[in-house]
């Protein structure tokens, strides 16, 4: 039997275990904390995510897509707050089922986790810190939390699944000629709590993504099944506004009750949460090759992480795991066959999707205040149902398609300069020719 070692048990190293095990590979897991399912452990961050096509595909694969989509909230559109007047749903899709799904990250892991134990082939050590890994020897130095004490493991393939911080990824730099690039935005972000309404309601329209868009910043708010939302507030680390400008809570006040005015009393307790919540920074880390002959690894964050602005990460990282599993059945499990093809067929679709989420960010801050980015929307739905096939928006390919990341990219680059080019000339959709448009999109200019 081939046996395969997991560092990291999150989001992609549950799944990836999961998918490993059902092909009758051995897979022991190193998780640093402690079971989710078995004490209320710090939530870390981001306590939502959105998932779409991609990660729900991946999930069928191993049968738990419609048990996720039972604990998720699906969220049809932005959901647009401007400073004053009245507030304005933008659909993300045009059919009913072209919605995206605010899902809890603790309840995910847990899902993911309780499949796990039910394979015979998989063991997890939660409290198992990596904290190096030979390539030379083959040893994955462990450290065990709860006796304090540290191990050398044999570990003769190694998959680093630990996150944006990869304690293997880290490793292997030391080892090998990887190539590493760390890109930090001068935003920073910080969770707040809208609670539900004293009758146990939603305050806000639960089937939405809110944002706040406010030029160079925003806040964003996702549904939870509690009926709560966590906003999520991105602002600069430094500058006016930025996170360093609040000394004194009544700042906080007033700086929300200037430019989120009507989120001001649905968040219950806004200036303990915010000197209370950590600022958390925001990355795209980007490195080659992932990999060290068929012996070791990096997929997920681990790999290639990305800002969470266009909702993919985790969608991306469950994507890494479906093409992984596959490569392994088409080389009958011969790592040295797939970690190659692995890193080739996804580092081109994971760059892009880097780039598309930074992209996204100046969409969402900037342009989804505009009126002519909604009427882009709504264009972009007229194509798609008078060129069924023939046109998907930039931002359905992403995540309601599984088009690849690079071809959404480049086919997403020539739609946005084309479609706000029209759309800059149009007050309302009746003025637009929609075969005009159609045609200067299939010639690109
Ligand atoms: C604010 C924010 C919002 C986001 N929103 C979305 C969204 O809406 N949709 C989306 O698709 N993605 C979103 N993401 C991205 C998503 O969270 C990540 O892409 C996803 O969690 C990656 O999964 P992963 O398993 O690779 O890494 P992680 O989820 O980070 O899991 C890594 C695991 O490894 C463990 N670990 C770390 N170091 C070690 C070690 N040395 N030894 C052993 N174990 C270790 C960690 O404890 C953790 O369990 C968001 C991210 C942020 C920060």
């Amino acid at each position: 039997m081939r046996e395969v070692t997991l560092v990291g048990g999150g989001l992609s190293g549950a799944l990836l275990a999961l998918m490993l095990a059902r092909r009758g590979v051995k897979v022991t897991v190193y998780e640093r904390r402690a079971d989710v399912r078995a004490e209320q452990i710090e939530e870390g961050r981001s306590i939502n995510l959105a998932l779409s096509v991609r990660g729900i595909h991946a999930l069928n694969r191993v049968g738990l897509d419609a048990e996720v989509l039972a604990r998720a909230i699906p969220m049809r559109g932005r959901y647009i707050h401007p400073v004053t007047g009245s507030c304005s749903l933008i659909p993300y899709g045009r059919t009913a089922d072209e919605v995206i799904h605010s899902v809890g990250r603790r309840g995910l892991n847990v899902q993911l986790l309780d499949a796990l134990a039910r394979e015979k082939n998989a063991t997890v050590h939660f409290q198992h810190r990596c904290t190096n890994y030979n390539l030379r020897t083959q040893t994955l130095t462990i450290r065990d939390e709860a006796a304090g004490r540290e191990v050398g493991v044999e570990a003769p393939v190694v998959i680093g699944t630990d996150g944006a911080a990869s304690a293997v990824r880290l490793a292997l730099m030391q080892s090998t000629r990887m190539n590493y690039s760390q890109e930090y935005l001068d935003h920073g972000y910080k969770e707040l709590t809208i609670p539900p309404a004293p009758d146990g309601t939603f305050r806000l329209e639960p089937n939405a993504l809110h944002i706040w868009p406010r030029g160079g910043y925003m806040m964003i708010a996702l549904p939870n099944l509690d009926r709560s939302f966590t906003c999520t507030l991105f602002l600069p680390h430094r500058g006016e506004p930025g996170f360093d400008q609040f000394p004194m809570p009544e700042a906080v006040t007033s700086f929300f009750t200037r430019t989120f005015p009507d989120a001001v009393p649905l968040i219950a307790d806004l200036p303990g949460e915010f000197f209370r919540n950590p600022t958390g920074g925001l990355v795209t880390v980007r490195c080659s090759p992932w990999y060290s002959e068929g012996r070791v690894l990096l997929l997920g964050d681990a790999a290639h992480a990305i800002v969470p602005f266009f909702g993919q990460g985790m969608n991306c990282a469950f994507e890494d795991c479906e093409v992984l599993a596959d490569l392994f059945d088409e080389h009958g499990g011969n790592w040295d066959e797939v970690f190659p093809r692995f890193f080739a067929s996804r580092k081109p679709n994971t760059d892009a999707i880097a780039q598309l989420a930074l992209d996204n960010f100046i969409e969402m801050r900037d342009t989804s205040a505009d009126p002519h980015f909604a009427l882009k929307r709504q264009l972009e739905h007229k194509l798609e149902e008078r060129y069924p096939g023939q046109f998907v928006s930039k931002y359905g390919m992403v995540s309601f398609h599984r088009t690849p990341y690079r071809d959404a990219l480049e086919r997403g680059r020539v739609q946005d300069r084309i479609l706000m080019d029209v759309c800059a000339r149009a007050n309302a959709l009746a003025e637009i020719d929609i075969d005009a448009a159609f045609a200067r999109l299939r010639a690109g200019a």
